[in-house]
């Protein structure tokens, strides 16, 4: 499989009148061409702020971030423009990333007209006609609407015709169903999955929702404050997942039947809250919740490693 994106040693750190964040802390992965990777963690973990690093909207603080074998570790407006337009992000809540007072028309055009993809306005009408199509939406009633007019679900299909209008190759999905309800999440990710099939998309998931995650991802890697601590192929990381971290994380997520109940990792209960990213404990960075913890914990970063094909764990009980 080709590599379309590789992000080694990533980092990005905020300075703040609290002191330094460290929201990422030197991450790697890399996403093939035309599958779903997905970053899982909770809120605080760093996984949204590394899919801005790859959009380009921050500028890392070191480390890498290769598309196609370019570097492109520069903020966006430093980029070759052929490589901003090949990727696009959607974001979680539509009614702020879309300018309610504009038509829809007016939203998805205005990309068209940026990356010179369109002749005359003609041309325009005739695009966002199939975009809006291509979301499911009928261009007759959605064309020249405004945003305020819409439900969560068409706003989310709007942006996703916006993300589309660029013809990308890789597009990132920052909790792109988090806002809605389940019937409209379902109907959400059934698009997401037919559009990835008919324009051979890349996609990098960006969720909280595990549940969600098993029916589009084709690997995970879960984050924890700001690091990456277990990656691998999504059906090995819901049967047999390694860190504990992980096992909290998945021992939590709903079953609707005793075959997934008996695949459920045994169920985890972690101590308190995730600490700030302004004072990362030392050692095993999940030390002070994690069950097992031994007394090495509290002083040596556990490494990543291997433990079969494609999956890798930090966490020194696991090696
Ligand atoms: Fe828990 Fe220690 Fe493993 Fe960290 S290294 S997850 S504290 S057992």
């Amino acid at each position: 499989m080709n590599e379309l994106l590789v992000v080694k040693n990533l980092k990005k750190y905020f300075k703040t009148k609290f002191g330094l964040v460290k929201a990422v802390d030197g991450i790697t992965f890399h996403i093939n061409e035309g599958e779903t990777f997905a970053l899982v963690g909770e809120s605080g973990s760093g996984k949204s702020t590394t899919g801005h690093m790859i959009v380009g909207m921050y500028a890392p603080t070191s480390g890498e971030i290769y598309y196609k074998m370019n570097n492109i570790s520069v903020h966006a407006s430093k980029r070759p423009k052929n490589i901003t337009r090949e990727i696009q992000v959607v974001f979680q809540d539509p009614a702020s990333s879309l300018n309610p007072s504009r038509y829809i028309k007016d939203i998805i055009g205005t990309p068209l007209k940026v990356y010179n993809l369109i002749r005359n306005s003609t041309e325009v009408e005739q695009k966002v006609a199939d975009l809006l199509e291509n979301v499911e939406l009928p261009p007759e009633l959605y064309m020249y609407r405004k945003p305020r007019e819409l439900g969560g679900g068409e706003l989310q299909a709007i942006a996703i015709a916006r993300a589309l209008s660029t013809n990308p190759k890789l597009i990132i999905l920052d909790e792109p169903t988090s806002a809605l309800d389940v019937i409209t999440q379902a109907k959400i990710i059934n698009l997401l999955l037919n559009l990835q099939k008919k324009h051979n998309l890349t996609y990098l998931f960006i969720t909280h929702d595990l549940a969600v995650v098993r029916n589009i991802a084709s690997r995970v890697a879960v984050m924890y404050l700001g690091k990456i601590v277990e990656t691998a192929p999504t059906i090995e990381l819901f049967n047999h997942c390694r860190h504990p971290y992980s096992m909290m994380l998945f021992s939590s997520i709903p079953v609707i039947s005793e075959d997934e109940k008996n695949l459920k990792p045994k169920k985890i209960t972690s101590i308190g809250e995730i600490p700030s990213s302004l004072s990362i404990p030392p050692g095993c960075r999940f030390h002070t919740r994690c069950p097992y913890a031994e007394a090495r914990c509290k002083v040596e970063e556990p490494s990543l490693k291997h433990i079969n094909s494609g999956h890798i764990v930090a966490c020194h009980l696991a090696e």
